[in-house]
């Protein structure tokens, strides 16, 4: 592999640039980006070797887009369209079912390879860009079986490489588990975000009293509006049924305080510490 573009020069598509320069110097990383300011952050930070444009992918070897869920529906098609024989188009967003389906029919359907690298911060841009940000992260790959063989196999071994484990999913049952363990856990550091703003207008005083248990809590309500919007959109129904179950939770957990049941109070939280056991065993 000598070539690599990345479409999208912020947080995932500028770590991923950074990784794999540290990992294959001989490889020159490609930037595109539909803001200007970004790509010429991305060539001073040395994210990118070099600024590009839609119109040179056909020398790419490998073209990774991470941009908003929205924008890669559109592009995709466009991108596969452009791409030689040889070229791997790889789709990094966060929903994946829209993704498939869009390229489901595409003569070059062989050279399209969706993924979800779970890995990331609250900030976006190519400041935002780290070293080593997947090193012992899961990546999900959707319809391995519909990339050719030796295409995903280079591309896999590069993600191996830069320390990802790799996941197999099929692109439905990866949007309905991402809706629990990362879209409604952002929907609800929002509206927490939100409801402490509401009630106290004077910032001063959050912060006066706000300890690490809030801010830990809130940290998700800082993401990209941008970013996540087109997120909730492609995944409505999951994001909904899951805002369902958590609403009723937080109702059932109201009333048990309304009626004065501590004991109940106690039990679900007690019940709850199971979650240190399946984090732990996540590390
Ligand atoms: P980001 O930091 O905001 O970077 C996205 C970049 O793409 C920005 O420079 C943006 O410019 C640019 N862009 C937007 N539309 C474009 C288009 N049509 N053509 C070319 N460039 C375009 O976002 P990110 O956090 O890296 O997320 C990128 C993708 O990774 C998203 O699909 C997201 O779902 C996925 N993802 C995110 C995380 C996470 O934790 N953040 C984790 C895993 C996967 P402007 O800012 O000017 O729009």
């Amino acid at each position: 592999m000598n070539n690599i573009y990345i479409i999208g020069v912020g947080l995932i598509g500028g770590s991923l640039a950074l990784d794999i320069k540290s990992k294959r110097p001989d490889i020159t990383v490609y930037g595109i980006d539909s803001s200007e300011q970004h790509l010429n952050e991305a060539l001073e930070l040395n994210v990118i070797d070099a600024k590009a444009t839609l119109d040179d992918l056909d020398k790419a070897d490998l073209v990774i887009l991470s941009i908003p869920v929205d924008a890669a529906v559109e592009l995709v098609p466009k991108v596969l369209d452009k791409v030689s024989d040889f070229g791997l188009v790889v789709d990094v967003g966060s929903t994946k079912l829209d993704i498939c389906k869009v390229v489901e029919t595409h003569s070059k359907r062989r050279n399209f390879l969706a993924m979800h690298p779970i890995a990331g911060t609250e900030f976006s841009g190519p400041k935002a860009a780290i070293l080593d940000l997947f090193q012992h992260k899961t990546n999900i790959i959707c319809e391995v079986e519909k990339t050719a063989f030796k295409l995903q196999e280079k591309a896999l071994n590069l993600f191996s490489e830069i320390g990802m484990r790799m996941r197999y999913m099929n692109p439905e049952a990866h949007d309905k588990h991402i809706a629990y363990v990362s879209h409604l856990s952002h929907i609800s550091a929002f509206m927490l975000g939100k409801t402490v703003i509401e009630k106290e207008k004077n910032e001063r005083d959050i912060f006066d009293m706000a300890g690490s248990g809030f801010e830990s809590t809130v940290r998700l309500a800082k993401s990209s509006p941008a970013m996540w919007t087109p997120i909730f959109k492609q995944n409505r129904e999951n994001v909904i049924e899951s805002l369902e179950g958590y609403i009723a939770n937080l109702t059932q957990f109201k009333n048990m305080m309304k009626n004065d049941d501590f004991e109940g109070v106690f039990n679900e939280m007690k019940d709850t510490n199971y979650i240190k056991q399946i984090l732990n065993g996540l590390k």
